[in-house]
């Protein structure tokens, strides 16, 4: 336990260590958290833009350290994805959101779905497709419920072996939202070829509404866009009563965002699900 507390320390000391050393620390630190069980999963509703019904939950991972304290995806999400360890992580969550899934849709006693995000390394690995069959019969979730999230970046690497994966997905009937939407690679072409269900509009579009005019016209071709080809869009990161009043009247369908619900553990999920139930 004493070395365990130094390793840590060298993480939370390591102001005056390289960006690329705080990363071998933090590295050791993510094997330790995975040994110590300290990754566990938030959920964000996903509603309806009008109703504000919730529809689905994002699933987002957490790192809960015990010094550091919560340490933000954003930092511990690509030293995984380069060593290897979002596959083991990626498997564990996606299991965990489907049995997850049950608990919620008993809670609100009526079918929701869970979205889960697969990183590029995840969506390649070939054990993938079994990790998701794994997820889907020990749940007894069908593949129905199930959103994967993946990038633009996620089909661009090898276009050929997303394809045959993708349509392995719609044999499960597993729907395919494409995250960020609009960061990417910007060619719309993939559209065509892949079977995509869902665009989620990614924040950096939504933040300056309703006064950017660039984004609201961003906003406008990505909703009709979605409109010509039978897509379903989510608006992320919707923060204000009027960012989202704008994306209702443009026919916007559902929203995700501070304003509707932040990620929240499962636990507080449920509550949220079952006072609806009996509101
Ligand atoms: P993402 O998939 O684009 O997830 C949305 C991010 O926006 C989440 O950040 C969420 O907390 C945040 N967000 C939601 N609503 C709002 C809002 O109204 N305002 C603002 N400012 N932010 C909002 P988070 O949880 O820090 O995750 C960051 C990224 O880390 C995710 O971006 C995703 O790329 C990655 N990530 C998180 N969990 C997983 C996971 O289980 N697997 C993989 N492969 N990646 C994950
Ligand atoms: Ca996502
Ligand atoms: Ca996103
Ligand atoms: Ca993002």
């Amino acid at each position: 336990a004493k070395e365990t507390g130094k390793a840590r320390c060298v993480v939370y000391s390591a102001r005056h260590s390289t960006p690329a050393e705080h990363d071998i620390s933090l590295e050791a630190a993510m094997f330790q958290a995975v040994r110590e069980g300290e990754f566990m999963l938030y959920y964000q509703p996903i509603v309806d833009a009008r109703t504000r019904e919730i529809e689905g939950f994002e699933t987002l991972m957490r790192w809960k350290h015990p010094t550091l304290g919560m340490v933000p995806p954003v930092r511990f999400i690509p030293i995984a994805e380069t060593n290897g360890l979002i596959n083991l992580l990626g498997a564990w969550a996606l299991k965990a959101a489907c049995v997850q899934l049950k608990q919620f849709e008993e809670a609100a006693q009526r079918p929701l779905y869970i979205s889960v995000n697969i990183s590029p390394r995840q969506f390649r690995n070939d054990r993938f497709l079994d990790v998701l069959d794994d997820a889907l019969a020990f749940s007894g979730v069908s593949g129905a419920q199930l959103v994967l999230e993946i990038t633009e970046g996620t089909l661009m690497i090898d276009p050929a072996h997303a394809e045959t994966i993708l349509a392995k997905m719609a044999e499960r009937r597993a729907r395919i939202a494409i995250d960020d939407f609009g960061t990417g690679y910007s060619s719309l072409a993939y559209l065509k070829r892949f079977p995509i269900s869902v665009l989620k509009i990614d924040r950096a579009f939504i933040r300056d509404l309703p006064a950017s005019q660039k984004d609201g016209a961003i906003c406008n071709a990505v909703l009709d866009l979605a409109k010509h080809l039978s897509l379903s869009v989510v608006a992320e990161g919707v923060e204000t009563e009027a960012q989202l009043a704008y994306l209702n009247e443009r026919g916007c369908q559902y929203v995700q965002g501070y304003l509707t619900g932040k990620p929240m553990a499962a636990n507080v999920a449920v509550a949220a699900l079952t006072e609806r139930h009996y509101e």
